[in-house]
């Protein structure tokens, strides 16, 4: 796109900018939120900030996301300046302050904004070409949870009730299965047998956080390669953005969700699911880069469920697409029939081969935690 959809001028007005807004443009590839690119005059000089404007038909809560955004913010950009980081600026998204003092601004359509200093010198990239970019997201997702790990206070606003219970996600798929309102469960009568012989395992590590045998965390909950900024020179992971699913959980549910969307070279919907594997390489990438920042703060317990989280998060993907299948299609877009049962059994392959697995990823699990 590159009409704006959005009066920047006005959306300037609301936030304490300090300089001339020059001119904006729509700006990367998200597919939730508007965002923009708005180049400023400030004293003489051209700098850049993202204006987003939150997708209401998504977060149904956004000043209570973005109290979420401002806190986790806050506390990142503090404690890296603590540190004498000298790229605390960088080094985590920061909230430009809206002139009310908040960190968020509420437009005069009653959509609600943010505004990001630009981070420089870096960018995302929507598909991974190399290990070393694995390494790197990896290590910036574990130096996330690491600034987050001690931010004490009220938990966090659940943005997204149950995002990642995965207990609730299989009771979700048995309700599903029991109704059956458009009379598929026939033709998945495999896929459902699968999952229904797995659902002890789903509810582990939701089992284990509320005996409190593993902390709850700051988690970041969307770790695609796509949501960190990779250094234009060096490469390295220099800062985690998307913070719209941060919210509380397990630490491992972040691990977890990078090992079901960077190991396997198939597409999320390939139909043929001989193509669909946990690429070893690719696991060990993301184990050193996560545990050269989070091996400092992780407990031995979260530590030994590192292969399993992954998983554990693919099981819980599988039991939305199979339940959405069920439930006629009403979550996921489907471009296709049966693109949700394409979906599935891709979830199925990629689980089934973590399995066939186990042995070696928990050996590279205790390589790196030395
Ligand atoms: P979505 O939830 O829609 O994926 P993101 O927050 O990931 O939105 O932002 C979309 C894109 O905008 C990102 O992929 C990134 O390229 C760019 N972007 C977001 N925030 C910044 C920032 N502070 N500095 C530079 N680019 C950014
Ligand atoms: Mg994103
Ligand atoms: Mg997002």
């Amino acid at each position: 796109p590159t009409e704006n959809k959005h009066d920047l001028t006005h959306v300037a007005s609301l936030f304490d900018m300090r300089a001339d807004l020059v001119h904006g443009h729509p700006y990367g590839s998200g597919h939730i939120n508007d965002t923009y690119c708005a180049y400023y005059d400030q004293a003489g000089q051209r700098i850049r900030y993202i204006h987003q404007r939150l997708a209401e038909n998504v977060f149904k809560e956004p000043v209570k996301l973005m109290e979420n955004v401002g806190r986790v913010t806050d506390h990142a950009f503090n404690k890296l300046v603590e540190e004498g980081n000298p790229e605390a600026h960088r080094r985590t998204l920061t909230c430009i302050k809206s002139t009310e003092g908040k960190p968020y601004a509420v437009d005069k359509d009653g959509s609600v904004w943010r505004t990001y200093p630009f981070i420089e010198r870096a960018r995302t990239y929507d598909t991974i070409t190399s290990t070393d970019q694995c390494v790197a997201a990896a290590k910036a997702f574990g130096e996330f949870q690491k600034l987050g790990a001690d931010l004490g206070g009220e938990p966090l606003f659940e943005t997204i009730p149950n995002f990642h219970n995965t207990k609730v996600r299989f009771q979700t798929l048995i309700e599903a299965i029991e109704k059956d309102e458009h009379n598929r469960a026939k033709d998945v009568a495999k896929e459902i047998e699968w999952f229904m012989a797995r659902v002890d395992e789903g509810s582990k590590v939701v089992d284990m956080l509320e005996a409190g045998e593993i902390p709850v965390r700051v988690t970041h909950n969307d770790t695609k390669l796509n949501n960190v900024m990779l250094d234009d020179v060096t490469g390295e992971g220099i800062c985690v953005i998307d913070l719209d699913t941060t919210m509380n959980g397990s630490a491992v549910y972040d691990f977890g969700d990078m090992v079901r969307t960077a190991t396997s070279p198939a597409a999320e919907d390939e139909k043929d699911v001989s193509k669909v594997t946990m690429r070893m390489h690719m696991f060990d990438a993301l184990v050193k880069g996560y545990l050269s920042s989070a091996n400092a703060f992780l407990t031995d317990k979260e530590r030994e469920l590192l292969p399993f989280a992954g998983k554990l998060l693919t099981l819980e993907c599988g039991t939305r697409f199979l339940a959405d299948y069920l439930m006629g299609d009403v979550y996921f877009k489907i471009h296709r029939d049966g693109h949700n049962i394409d979906r599935t059994r891709t979830q199925i392959a990629l689980v089934e081969s973590i399995d066939q697995q186990m042995g070696e990823m928990e050996a590279l699990v205790q390589k790196y935690s030395v």
